[in-house]
């Protein structure tokens, strides 16, 4: 059992091509997410091609990808239609004009009938600068301060943001009212001043920040399923309240759905859960697999961008490929059927991997919604990042994510992450992965027992 010895056997290419990428890009990589010290040790398989529900690495070994390029591919790689559309826009009129033109509004429609409580929307280009808008618009129209926001979510990289999505326990102050810490350095640490941190699925505490600073918060920003702490759903009524009390104090309720947006229901979390937010932010699933991102809203809040008191702008916003392929990519996705397939197809595969879990005795708690889950190896269930970060074993995950790598399977090593479904997975890859799970099991359950009594190399 000498998992690096194996993986390097199988990844000979990668190596090759990871020793060169070191030298000339930090970290081998464009993003941290891909990174050695994201989890990607040794180092992360290079990717040759994707095929629908599979990814095929540089060494031409084939994986069931529940990577998904970390959401983004809902339809899979290169789905047919979307890859046309693109094509074809960009060879019968181009990529960008810096001037408006009819398909952004084709795709505006398209939009606001799939999101039935968004009134108006405007497209960018990644999920980072969608939130980083929202706050800021939030700030404008309430003409207050503060940010209400919850431990463990992730709402990308800007500064006003970047705080408290993975905090050491060391720092981040009482489970039931945090102190915001900087994801790392180079953030201003004025910043903290407008931030008010609470943990999730815990009515009491944003009362209780409400009632100390009610007047000061200009909106509650949340991921409306907790997507970065691994997967945590909402408790039943948890959305409503934060509804209620933002509009009880004058506060705007912003939902980050970026992750959840088009792959929970077409109309996203909000539409599953029935709560109405007036700002939501997208990216991910909308694209198809092509980079782009939308902030939506109610009139009364984007009238602000409509009259010209708060800026948006961005040179490669809502470009002809963007338009495009979310023109497609909504096509498709309303296609009758689309997210009962992947519910139920997820459904199938969590329970019957918790199944397995069970039956080997495997302490885990599989927590997700549909095509969005995670395994957690825990002896409990996790219901906010306090539990994730006291209870959820990251090496029994990581030996968990070496045995079924090697198996052909492929997701995020980092156990914060997801597994993600998308239309192109059907019954045989999930049969496939259970096969692999059967297999890896034995092998899993020596493992773990040589790591309790602590005799692992
Ligand atoms: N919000 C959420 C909920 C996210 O999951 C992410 C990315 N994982 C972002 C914002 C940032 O999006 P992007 O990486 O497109 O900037």
């Amino acid at each position: 059992m000498n998992f690096e010895r194996d993986f390097v056997q199988h990844t000979k290419r990668s190596y090759e091509l990871f020793e060169r990428a070191k030298t000339l890009l930090p970290g081998g990589t464009n993003s941290t997410a891909r990174t050695t010290y994201a989890g990607w040790e040794p180092y992360p398989p290079f990717a040759a091609s994707g095929d629908g529900a599979y990814l095929i690495d540089a060494d031409g070994r084939r994986y069931i990808d529940y990577l998904l390029a970390l959401g983004p591919l809902m339809l899979g790689h290169r789905p047919a239609n979307v890859t046309a559309r693109v094509l074809d826009a960009v060879a019968s009129y181009g990529t960008m004009f810096g001037l408006p033109y009819e398909l952004e509004q084709v795709v505006a429609q398209q939009f606001l009938d799939a999101v039935p409580t968004a009134e108006a929307v405007r497209f960018t280009n990644s999920g980072s600068e969608a939130v980083g808008t929202a706050v800021r618009l939030a700030r404008a129209v309430t003409g207050r301060p503060k940010l209400l926001r919850f431990e463990g979510h992730y709402h990308g990289w800007q500064d006003v943001v970047y705080w408290s999505n993975k905090p050491s326990l060391q720092l981040a102050g009482l489970a039931n009212a945090p102190r915001p810490v900087p994801a790392g350095p180079g953030l201003p640490s004025v910043l903290a001043e407008t931030l008010i941190i609470c943990p999730w699925n815990n009515a009491e505490a944003v009362e209780q920040a409400f009632a100390t600073h009610g007047e000061e918060i200009a909106a509650v920003l949340t991921e409306p399923v907790m997507c970065n702490a691994g997967c945590i759903t909402p408790e039943p009524g948890y959305l409503h309240f934060l509804r209620e009390i933002t509009r009880h104090y004058g506060a705007l309720l912003i939902f980050d759905e970026v992750i959840t947006g088009f792959r929970l229901s077409l109309g996203g979390a909000q539409k599953l859960y029935g709560v109405q937010p007036d700002l939501s932010t997208f990216a991910k699933a909308l694209g198809g697999g092509f980079p782009v991102a939308a902030i939506a809203g109610v009139w009364e809040v984007m009238r602000w961008i409509a009259e010209g008191r708060y800026s948006h702008s961005g040179t490669y916003n809502a470009n002809v490929i963007a338009m495009a392929a979310v023109n497609a990519t909504l096509e498709e996705l309303h296609k009758p059927g689309t997210y009962e397939h992947l519910h139920g197809l997820g459904q199938r595969l969590t329970n019957s991997m918790q199944t397995c879990f069970d039956k080997a005795g495997l302490s885990t708690h599989i927590q997700g919604i549909g095509p969005v889950f995670q395994v957690w190896f825990a002896d409990r269930p996790i219901r906010s990042w306090r539990d994730a970060a006291l209870y959820a074993r990251k090496d029994l995950f990581r030996a968990f994510w070496e045995e079924m790598v090697l198996r052909g399977i492929l997701f995020h090593p980092n156990q914060f992450e997801n597994f993600f479904l998308s239309t192109a997975h059907q019954e045989e890859q999930v049969n496939a992965t259970l096969a692999a799970l059967d297999d890896a099991i034995p092998t899993l359950q020596k493992r773990f027992a040589q790591m309790e009594r602590g005799t692992a190399v």
